[in-house]
């Protein structure tokens, strides 16, 4: 069994910062990661609103930050944490590959994006449903696609499909967006964006295993849409399955709840990032949260 004193798990851009600060402590600790290093920021094609970059891709911002942690020679390994058993004096981390022991865990595993819950949404995959406007956005090279949600997040994609689709129709259930007024601005001035406000998206066709065309329902009444491509950009929920059997406290929508120096109710676990309750989601929140984490553990170690 590999032991460490510390585990982070969790290399999206809380854990990386968690990192920087635990290794700069000199702390003995591994940080596990079971995708890319970055998590939800690999999916976000241009950040405006972290401080010292006026405009950054996603993927950049998140490779510079790792580039950060191998310069500084953090341990990281891959993991797909399985389930975490806490003995009070230390606990066991199973993952996939292997069982770690360790005295602190910090939890950075951020948050999956949500589905609309279709009967075949799940099968549709990368076979027409996407996550990722930035990865997925060339395969519609001037053809029609539809977007789903009315947040920050299906605004941004929206707007940034426009300079690659031909047509993009961005599809809202109700009639005014939450997404912030300059983006709202700037969909309404983009004449390849269509706004379907009050609409829902009933069922998605399929043809050879892929989808072709949506069924959207507005007002009681139902229209096909021709569309090969459908993004999804409709909230996110956090990845906590495998702490079921640990007693952490979470809150009605699943989130850890933590203190004002991010600690959780289980003595030696702290969390940071998209997985915790908050008010704001945002990369220089879960950033602040990561360090404020990584100092909290070096006091209590
Ligand atoms: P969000 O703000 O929670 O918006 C989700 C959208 O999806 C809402 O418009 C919601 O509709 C809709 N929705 C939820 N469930 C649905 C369902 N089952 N069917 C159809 N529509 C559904 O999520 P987000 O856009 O991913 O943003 C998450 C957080 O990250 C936010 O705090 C956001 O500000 C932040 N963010 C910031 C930036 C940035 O600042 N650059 C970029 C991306 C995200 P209703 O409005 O009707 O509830």
């Amino acid at each position: 069994m590999l032991c460490s004193d510390c585990v982070i798990i969790g290399s999206g851009v809380a854990g990386m910062t968690a990192a920087i600060y635990l290794k700069r402590a000199n702390i003995d600790f591994i940080l596990l990661e079971k995708h890319a290093p970055g998590g939800q920021i690999n999916m976000t094609n241009n950040i405006e609103n972290y401080p010292g970059f006026k405009s950054i891709d996603g993927v950049t911002l998140a490779m510079n930050m790792f580039e950060q942690i191998q310069n500084l020679g953090v341990n990281y390994k891959y993991g797909n944490v399985l389930e975490i058993i806490d003995n009070q004096e230390y606990k066991i981390i199973r993952t996939d590959l292997e069982e770690i022991k360790c005295k602190k865990i910090i939890i950075a595993t951020g948050r999956r994006p949500k589905e609309l819950g279709l009967e075949n949404e799940r099968q549709l995959v990368g076979r027409g449903i996407r996550w990722c406007a930035t990865c997925d956005g060339n395969l519609y090279k001037d053809k029609i696609v539809a977007v789903v949600g009315g947040g920050n997040s299906a605004l941004e994609e929206a707007l940034y499909l426009s300079n690659i689709c031909r047509k993009i129709y961005l599809i809202h259930r109700r009639n005014q967006f939450r997404a912030d007024k300059i983006l709202q601005e700037k969909v309404k001035n983009t004449t390849n964006i269509k706004i379907l406000y009050n609409t829902e998206v009933k069922k998605l066709l399929e043809k050879d295993n892929y989808l072709d065309g949506i069924i959207v329902e507005s007002n009681e009444s139902q229209t096909k849409l021709d569309v090969n491509g459908l993004f999804i950009f409709i909230g996110h929920e956090p990845e906590t399955s495998y702490l079921k059997n640990i007693d952490i406290k979470l809150d009605k929508y699943g989130n850890i709840i933590v203190d004002k120096e991010m600690r959780t109710n289980i003595d030696g676990i702290y969390a940071c990032g998209d997985i915790i309750s908050k008010e704001i989601y945002q990369i220089v929140t879960a950033t602040a949260e990561g360090a404020i984490a990584a100092s909290t553990l070096q006091k209590e170690l």
